[in-house]
């Protein structure tokens, strides 16, 4: 305890006992009552104000704020905490996971190039200094939304739970930042076969499997069929993350299997199975061609255009899309990476809302607030689908902005004037224009321009209007994506403190949600990663792995885990990876 206040302690414990060493001459009984209940009181009050225990004292101080309950302890709720001034509101946490995870090194530790505690964060810890404000955190799974009470319901779903592990919470703002589970496409035998690549659990089942084949091959007698077939790994899904894996898995075979199995690592096979053109796709071509080219090299099957079908215990069944020629293969350990679903609350939510009837997630408008929720409801991360403002829905507004001179059509110097302020507002229109933009846009005007008059009507213009938002994605379900969600929201409700109840967020000169894409990596093994950058375009090579290492360094929550991966990562560099089946 700091000396200031040790001495205040002792001054008010001496000041008690003078008071009962005074009681016979000074004070009646009566008043050594009151003496050691103001002495007491006090200290109470200061000892509780240091260690941060004012908050549960004056609660009621708490109930006179707003109350937010927050879902999740992922990258959007995380981001969101950090950035809400948390005396403001009123907020409780719940989630069945009492810790963040960095989710983008997971697949490195599937094979021990980093251990699983190097990549959470207590959440206690991530919120431990506002303490003082009252957040409190509930290791529970929601289970419910009543949305007319605004009400939740929740469940203690861990190992140790009380004789009563249900409770509700009343919230007057819900931040729904529950994720997303794996997707299956219910293809048969999958859950109960294949290996996810989502949770701390999943990895380390993921790295006891690949070392159990490994075990189980080099056990005496094993006819080379059978070690074939155990050292066979399946990866369904080619993009980041099932790159990501076989990529460390071949490092793995490669840098530490060979070493500690001799005469087995030849016998080990990774099949990337993916169902487009080529894996990563949704980066650009050059790098899934120096993907492929790099894998071919390092005994990475790419099987692509194909689906898997059926998975059994030993085996699976690959179908090519376009033939719909089936084979079966055999496998020691397969891993499911093929994209993402909403969870069953993010659905119940759903049915209980008219209008939600968006199959990936909650619909919310551009501040994130889920549609026909009264404004009760947020939704981020990978549980959300933002609607965007569809330029077409104002046309007549643009129109009459456009048309300065009011004749009733544009000139391509109105066109090109309207087309430069709806860009800074709306993202699909420098999608839809390429860089060459005088050049793009004279080309859409001369195409929808079908009397040839040079101008645009009404009509010709909302042809452009519409072609344009064709451009109109939904945000891809990433970490990057969460966490800009998450630090909008959390700004977005520190301003919206201070202004008033009016839901009109346009009129009150609120800013709605911006998505700004700064880049996907892939590291691609071999120590290479991949990098595409809106300015510098696609990037890849050895260089580009420390980049990626740095910018995931940059983005561990604390100090703590960015000191822990880099550790990790000197170490199984420095002594290789740790082939403990534990
Ligand atoms: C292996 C892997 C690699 C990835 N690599 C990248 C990458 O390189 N770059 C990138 O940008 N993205 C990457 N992603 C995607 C990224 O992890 C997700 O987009 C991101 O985690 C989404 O954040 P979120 O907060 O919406 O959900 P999550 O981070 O999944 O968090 C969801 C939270 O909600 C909690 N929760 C779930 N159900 C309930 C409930 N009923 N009640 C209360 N709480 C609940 C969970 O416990 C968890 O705390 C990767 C994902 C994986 C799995």
């Amino acid at each position: 305890m700091p000396r200031k206040r040790f001495d205040f302690v002792k001054r008010l414990m001496h000041f008690a006992s003078k008071c009962s060493e005074k009681r016979s001459e000074i004070l009646s009984d009566r008043m050594q009552y009151v003496g050691v209940f103001v002495v007491s009181t006090a200290s109470v009050l200061y000892l509780s104000q240091i260690y941060g225990l004012t908050s549960t004292l004056f609660a009621s101080e708490a109930t006179q704020r707003k109350k937010i309950v927050v879902l999740g302890t992922g990258w959007a709720a995380v981001n969101f905490l950090k950035n809400l001034k948390p005396e403001l509101y009123d907020i409780e946490i719940v989630s069945p996971r009492n810790y963040f995870l960095m989710t983008p090194l997971l697949p490195s530790v599937t094979v021990g190039t980093l251990e699983a505690r190097s990549l959470v964060e207590p959440i206690r810890k991530i919120y431990g200094k506002w303490h003082k404000t009252g957040v409190r955190f509930h290791e529970a799974q929601c289970v419910d939304v009543d949305i007319e009470k605004q009400q939740i319901k929740c469940r203690d779903i861990s190992g140790i739970t009380s004789s009563n592990p249900e409770f509700t919470l009343d919230y007057d703002f819900l931040v729904v930042g529950i994720g997303a589970r794996n997707n299956t496409f219910n293809t048969p035998g999958v859950e109960q076969h294949c290996h996810f690549l989502k949770s701390i659990n999943d990895v380390r089942q993921i790295r006891n499997s690949i070392v159990d084949c490994f075990e189980t091959a080099a056990i005496e007698g094993q006819s080379e069929q059978d070690i074939k077939k155990l050292l066979h790994f399946v990866v369904v899904g080619g993009g980041p993350t099932g790159v990501e894996f076989a990529a460390e898995l071949r490092d793995f075979v490669t840098e530490d299997l060979k070493k500690q199995y001799p005469g087995l690592s030849e016998h080990a096979r990774i099949t990337l199975v993916h169902s487009r053109d080529h894996i990563l796709n949704n980066y650009d071509e050059q790098i899934s061609e120096y993907t492929e080219k790099h894998f071919k090299t390092d005994y990475i099957n790419c099987v692509t255009n194909s689906r898997v079908t059926e998975v059994n215990k030993n085996s699976l069944v690959i179908m090519n899309k376009k033939t719909k020629e089936k084979r079966v293969e055999k496998y020691g350990t397969c891993v499911w990476a093929t994209g993402i679903a909403p969870s069953p609350l993010t659905k119940e939510i759903a049915k209980k809302i008219p209008g939600q009837t968006n199959r990936n997630g909650l619909i919310t408008d551009e501040y994130l607030r889920v549609k026909n929720s009264n404004g009760t409801i947020y939704a981020i991360g990978d549980c959300s689908v933002v609607e965007q403002e569809k330029l077409v829905e104002s046309v007549d507004e643009w129109f009459q902005k456009a048309d300065k001179n009011a004749d009733g059509t544009l000139t391509m110097e109105e066109f090109t004037d309207i087309m430069e302020e709806a860009k800074r507002k709306h993202p699909q229109v420098s999608s839809y224009f390429s860089t060459a933009w005088q050049k793009s846009l004279k080309k859409a005007f001369n195409e929808v321009d079908k009397d040839g008059n040079k101008r645009l009507n009404m009509h010709e213009f909302r042809e452009v209007l519409k072609k344009v938002d064709s451009k109109l994605r939904s945000y891809p379900a990433t970490a990057q994506v969460a966490s800009q969600q998450g630090h909008y929201l959390g700004s977005h409700f520190t301003t919206l403190y201070s202004k008033d109840q009016n839901p009109d967020f346009k009129a009150l000169g609120l800013e709605p949600f911006k998505y700004r894409h700064l880049g996907s990596f892939a590291y691609v093994g071999n120590d290479k990663a991949v990098l595409k950058v809106p300015v510098f375009g696609s990037l890849s090579g050895w260089w580009v792995m420390w980049l990626w290492r740095a910018s995931y360094l940059n983005e561990c929550v604390g100090w703590r885990t960015r000191f822990l991966v880099a550790f990790d990562w000197i170490k199984s560099k420095v002594s290789g990876r740790d082939t403990s089946r534990i």
